[in-house]
């Protein structure tokens, strides 16, 4: 026997789990598949991590601020906010089941649905995004299992009775699931309205920066947080360390930030209502809103998405717009410090109501530059038609 490993095994066995870290503001960023058991006893006795999966430091740290947004006893972190929607639908639905899903339902939510739902035998209804809650219920069938928001629309901006729909999906033994990704969790609290599931792409206000990918899923009861855990474990969903770390910083600044989206947005969303060339501006926080009133009612504050409507619906011209803006850069996704705009128009197809404005429909994401920087932008950009 030698008296003490060779090189190369001790080089695979330096500072293997540093004990005392220096205490910094964040987490450490641990990165870990294998969560080493401090004994044999350990290994098997369920009630620890023991797979880097999940529960990694910047994983625990992120959810509990999270948790605390949600005003949740459970979120559960996923990696995109399309995985934290259908992550969330696979894990309540079964076949023979029906959901019922909002006409203004994020597109790539409504192609799972059509897609993948289907094909598992989940039937799957829409329903105008402004129906009120009685016709809802009318609408249900015994089959019916869960019922899908989404307040606002995140294109067409239509407001939905959360607390009424949630209510009475109760009493009818149906769960709610909303996409709350508008309101990021500051100025909406699903789960404090009676929904059982509030989803968030966190790639948008969360991240705040147009660089990280990743969805939450808060659960209002003990057996939706089973629910999704049961799901997590069956599919394997996991995100990055990294990725948690960076989604938690976002989280840091999220409501200072949206206070200024929210200040800039109502100054743009203002100024062009006043413009000649604009139809309407669909934005619930203004009064001339025909959601005005649910707004008002349920939500503390207005992030900085909203759309307005051009006077005409000549795509050449629209064209002519957008590429005159300077600004606003020209993309899809939302939440970032930078302004974005977007013709909405074409992602309105596969709706059963496409919104009838009467000119093309343009969605501006409005960022933390100077408000009157934007309106300045905009405005050139009006002068070109
Ligand atoms: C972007 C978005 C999603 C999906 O989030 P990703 O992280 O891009 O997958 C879901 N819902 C809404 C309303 C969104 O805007």
């Amino acid at each position: 026997m030698r008296d003490r490993p060779t090189e190369s095994t001790r080089l695979l066995h330096t500072d293997r789990a540093p004990n005392g870290l220096l205490k910094v503001v964040g987490p450490p960023i641990q990165k870990g598949s294998t969560v080493l058991a401090p004994c044999a006893e350990a290994l098997y006795d369920g009630t620890q991590a023991t797979y880097g999966r999940a529960g990694l430091a910047s994983h625990e740290a992120l959810i509990a601020g999270l948790e605390e947004l949600e005003h949740a006893s459970c979120v559960r972190l996923f990696p995109s906010g399309l995985a934290a929607m259908t992550g969330s639908l696979l894990s309540v639905l079964r076949a023979g089941d029906e959901v019922l899903v909002t006409d203004a339902i994020y597109k790539p939510t409504r192609r799972f649905c059509d897609r993948v739902l289907q094909r598992y035998g989940v039937a799957v209804r829409y329903y105008p995004a402004r129906c009120d809650p009685d016709s809802l219920m009318r609408l249900c069938s015994p089959t019916t299992r869960l019922i899908v928001l989404e307040s606002p629309g995140s294109l067409s901006f239509e407001m939905q009775d959360v607390p009424a729909i949630a209510a009475a999906a109760r009493a009818r033994g149906m769960l709610t699931l909303m996409d709350n990704t508008w309101a990021a969790g500051v100025y909406f609290k699903p789960l404090d309205h009676g929904v059982d599931l509030s989803v968030q792409a966190l790639t948008k206000y969360v991240g705040g920066h147009s660089d990280v990918f990743m969805g939450s899923a808060a659960a209002r009861t003990p057996e939706m947080s089973q629910a999704l855990d049961e799901a997590i474990l069956d599919f394997g969903w996991a995100v990055s360390p990294e990725d948690a770390y960076m989604m938690l910083r976002g989280l840091r600044t999220l409501p200072t930030r949206l206070d200024r989206h929210q200040h800039s947005a109502l100054a743009v969303a203002r100024w062009l209502a006043s413009h000649t060339r604009v139809r309407d501006v669909l934005h619930p926080a203004l009064q001339s809103s025909i959601d005005h009133a649910l707004w008002r009612r349920d939500f503390t504050g207005a992030s900085g998405l909203f759309a307005f409507v051009l006077d005409t619906e000549d795509q050449a011209v629209v064209h002519r717009f957008l590429n005159a803006l300077r600004l606003f850069g020209l993309g899809f996704s939302w939440g970032g410090f930078e302004s974005l705009a977007l013709n909405c128009d074409p992602q309105f197809t596969v709706r059963l109501d496409p919104p009838a404005h009467g000119g093309a429909m343009i969605r501006l994401s409005v960022g933390l530059e100077d408000p009157g920087d934007l309106i300045d932008d905009l405005q050139r950009a009006l002068e070109t038609l």
